[in-house]
C-alpha cells in the first residue's frame, strides 16, 4: 500500500480528525509533520468525542505509532495533559507515541508574547489561539530556540536562554510590559517535562526510513489548512507553519516521493475562525443557522465559527497546491433541508474576474463571489450508505462540487461518527480499505 497524506483544503477544521482516525488502522505509523496545540481534531467512536490537538489522530488504534515530528512546535504542559487523559481513557500511550527530539517546544514566554502582539494588533489582530505557536516558530528561525533534546540537559539550556534574554528578548518583553522569565526558571520546568517527556522522545525521521525501507505504509497528518499555510494563505491572517503536502518532507525529514498519494479534506460548505478575508462568509441568519446545524464551534478554543458557502475558487486552489488526488467531503448532512445551495465559482474583483485567489488579504477581503445555484434537499430518512442513497439534488451538488474543483470524490461524511461515512464506490479511499464499520 502507499503512503497517503491527508491536508485540509480550506481554512482548517474541515474534519480531518475523523478520515484519519478512518484510515489510521491500515498504516504503521501516522505522523504530524507542523503546527502545534492550535491544531483541535475530534474524533467520535463507540459513542464518546475525543478531542486531540497535539498527538495524532492515530494514537485510538492498536499496532499504529503516532509521530509528532520536527517540522511541528510542542507545549509540554499541554502534551502532557492529553497524554494523561488519554491514559485514564486506557490508551497505553507510552507503546504508541514517539515525539521528535527537534521539535521546537512553546516555553512560557512565547504564550505571553502571542497574547501581547495580539492585544496590540487590536481590530488587526490575526485571532491566533495565543497558544505561543508564532512566537516558537519566530524563535526558531532566529536560531534561539530550545528543541525537545535539549531538556535533558538543564544547565546548558538555562545557558541558552541566557543568550536569548541577551539577543533582545528581555528587551522585547520589557517594551511590551511583561515579565521577564529568569533562565533558571526554565530549566527547572524542563527538569520536570524531560523526566516524563525524555522516554517518548526519539529521532522520528529514523523511524520514518525504517518504515520506508520496510515498505510499511505511513499515513501524514495535517493540520489547519491550506488557506492557513503561511506561504500560500491569506498573509497575514495564516497559520506560521507549511500546512500543505509539500511540507511534509521538511517538516518530518522524509523525501519528497515519500508522499504518494494526498487527500484533501473539505467541508460541504465553509468556515474560518479568527480574523481575515472570507469571501462567501454569510453573517446573517444563515451563517447563524450553518453555524448551529454544524456545531460550528471551535475544538481549541470554543470560539464561534464564521460560516458561508462553500468557495470553489479557493477550493481549486488547494487541489492545485496539494496535487490532490482525491476529496473527503465532510459535514455535508448539514447542509440537508435548505431551500437552495450556493457554490462560489470566480470572483470578480474591480471588474476583473479571477479564478484564483489575489495574493493580498486586503484584495481578497474586497472580492465579489460569482454565485451558482443549485437547488436543495432533504436529509434522506434512513442514514445513506452509498451515493445512490442521497437525493438526487445532493448528488449533482457533489457532482458539481468536485468538477469544479477539478479532483475526484474520494469520500462523503454525513454525521461525526466513524460509521457515518459513503465511500464511493472505485475511490481511493476504497482502495486504502477504508471502511465505515
Ligand atoms: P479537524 O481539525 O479538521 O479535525 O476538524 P474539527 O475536529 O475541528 O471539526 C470537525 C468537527 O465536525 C468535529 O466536531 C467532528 O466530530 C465533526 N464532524 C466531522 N465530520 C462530520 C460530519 O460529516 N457531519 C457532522 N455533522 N459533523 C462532523
Amino acid at each position: 500500500m502507499t503512503n497517503l497524506a491527508v491536508v485540509g483544503a480550506q481554512w482548517g477544521d474541515e474534519g480531518k480528525g475523523k478520515i484519519v482516525d478512518l484510515l489510521a488502522h491500515r498504516f504503521s505509523l501516522v505522523a504530524r509533520f507542523q503546527g502545534g496545540p492550535n491544531a483541535g481534531h475530534t474524533v467520535v467512536f463507540d459513542g464518546k468525542s475525543h478531542a486531540l490537538h497535539h498527538i495524532p489522530s492515530g494514537i485510538f488504534h492498536d499496532g499504529v505509532v503516532s509521530v509528532v515530528g520536527p517540522g511541528s512546535v510542542m507545549d509540554p504542559d499541554r502534551i502532557l495533559g492529553e497524554i494523561d487523559g488519554l491514559i485514564a481513557q486506557g490508551v497505553p500511550v507510552a507503546e504508541r507515541l514517539r515525539i521528535s527530539s527537534r521539535v521546537h517546544v512553546i516555553l512560557p514566554h512565547h504564550r505571553t508574547l502571542d497574547g501581547a502582539y495580539e492585544s496590540r494588533l487590536k481590530g488587526e489582530a490575526i485571532g491566533t489561539t495565543r497558544r505561543g505557536i508564532g512566537p516558537a516558530y519566530s524563535a526558531k528561525m532566529q536560531r534561539l530556540g530550545v528543541r525537545l533534546a535539549d531538556l535533558a540537559d538543564a544547565e546548558r539550556l538555562e545557558q541558552t536562554m541566557a543568550q536569548a534574554l541577551d539577543c533582545g528578548l528581555r528587551d522585547l518583553l520589557e517594551r511590551l510590559g511583561e515579565p521577564v522569565p529568569e533562565p533558571s526558571e526554565i530549566a527547572a520546568l524542563a527538569r520536570g517535562w524531560w523526566e516524563r517527556l525524555g522516554p517518548l522522545c526519539c529521532d522520528t525521521s529514523d523511524l520514518l526510513h525504517d518504515a520506508l525501507d520496510a515498505k510499511r505504509p505511513i499515513l501524514f497528518e495535517g493540520a489547519q489548512g491550506t488557506l492557513l499555510d503561511v506561504d500560500h494563505g491569506s498573509y497575514p491572517f495564516v497559520t506560521s507553519s507549511s500546512t500543505v503536502a509539500g511540507g511534509i518532507p521538511g517538516g518530518l525529514g522524509v523525501p519528497p516521493r515519500a508522499v504518494e498519494r494526498v487527500i484533501g479534506v473539505v467541508k460541504a460548505y465553509l468556515t474560518r475562525v479568527g480574523a481575515g478575508p472570507f469571501p462567501t462568509e454569510e453573517t446573517g441568519a444563515f451563517g447563524d443557522q450553518l453555524r448551529d446545524a454544524g456545531n460550528e464551534y471551535g475544538t481549541t478554543t470554543g470560539r464561534p465559527r464564521r460560516c458561508g458557502f462553500f468557495d470553489a475558487v479557493a477550493a481549486r486552489y488547494a487541489v492545485r497546491l496539494n496535487g490532490l488526488d482525491a476529496l473527503a467531503v465532510t459535514k455535508f448532512d448539514v447542509l440537508s433541508g435548505l431551500d437552495t445551495v450556493k457554490i462560489a465559482v470566480a470572483y470578480e474583483l474591480d471588474g476583473e474576474r479571477l479564478t484564483t485567489p489575489p495574493a493580498c488579504a486586503h484584495d481578497l477581503a474586497r472580492v465579489k463571489p460569482v454565485y451558482e445555484v443549485h437547488p436543495g434537499w432533504e436529509a434522506p430518512s434512513e442514514r445513506p450508505r452509498r451515493l445512490e442513497d442521497l437525493p438526487e439534488s445532493a448528488r449533482r451538488y457533489l457532482d458539481r462540487l468536485t468538477e469544479l474543483c477539478g479532483c475526484p470524490l474520494g469520500l462523503v461524511s454525513v454525521g461525526p461518527d466513524r460509521t457515518e461515512t459513503i465511500i464511493p464506490r472505485g475511490s481511493l479511499l476504497e482502495e486504502y480499505g477504508c471502511s465505515a464499520t
